[in-house]
């Protein structure tokens, strides 16, 4: 297998050469390594080659990795669905939650933002008709809650985030790139998550500005962990 330096590499070429014939600067892109299920030696290995931005699915394994780097070494994003039994963890321990679905949790995890930390960057998920994941809010009741979050003092709206079944037509990014269209002046907007190993020329074609990467980073997963 290559090394996590040289698929990072590579990753980013796919990234800047989708960017190029889309028109965009490649330097829109954020790249975010998706890390679940790999142990934190790798996610070691990707901070030692210049990777700065991490994603993870769940929230115990997470702070597992995060013990095992030294603090503020890199940024951690939770990408996984989020209970409200465990907002303050996360309130406490992450610096973006790109799986914001309700207004509840929005609410928990502003209150549990310890004082002396910048405000928790947060992105709403969106729930594009036939998504495979259940999670996220339906298209329409997006404005509701970017309204609900926006007005909470600990925590920064940044944008949306959406998981596009495998497959999936052009047509579904393009509706999530025409609803971000929409809110982003209003809500000052300035991240659309979609994209992952598989798709991230389709994403970065319709307007991604981060792309979450697993496999082609790290490998395959071993196995599917169960939800935490
Ligand atoms: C696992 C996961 C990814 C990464 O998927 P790959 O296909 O391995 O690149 C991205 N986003 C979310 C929400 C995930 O759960």
């Amino acid at each position: 297998m290559r090394s996590i330096h040289d698929n990072l590499q590579a990753v980013r070429q796919r990234i800047d050469a989708a960017a190029k014939a889309a028109g965009r600067d490649p330097g829109e892109v954020v790249l975010l390594a998706v890390s679940k299920t790999h142990p934190a030696v790798l996610v070691e290995q990707a901070r030692a080659a210049g990777q700065r931005s991490f994603g993870e699915n769940y929230v115990q394994e997470a702070l597992e990795k995060m013990d095992a780097l030294a603090p503020g070494a890199v940024e951690w994003h939770l990408i996984g669905p989020l209970q409200s039994n465990k907002t303050r963890v996360v309130a406490a321990r992450f610096d973006w939650v790109q799986s914001l679905d309700s207004e509840k949790v929005a609410r928990r995890l502003s209150e549990q933002r310890p004082a002396g930390l910048a405000p928790l960057n947060v992105l709403l998920q969106v729930n594009v008709s036939g998504e495979a994941s259940k999670n996220g809010v339906a298209p329409r009741e997006v404005a509701a809650l970017a309204t609900a979050v926006r007005a909470l003092r600990n925590l920064r709206l940044r944008g949306l985030m959406a998981i596009p079944e495998p497959g999936a037509g052009r047509a579904r990014y393009r509706e999530l790139r025409e609803l971000y269209g929409r809110m982003k002046n209003e809500f000052g907007f300035d991240t659309l998550s979609i994209g992952m190993s598989d798709d991230m020329e389709t994403a970065i074609a319709e307007g991604s500005t981060m792309v979450r990467v697993g496999t082609a980073i790290f490998g395959a997963r071993q196995k599917v962990r169960p939800a935490a």
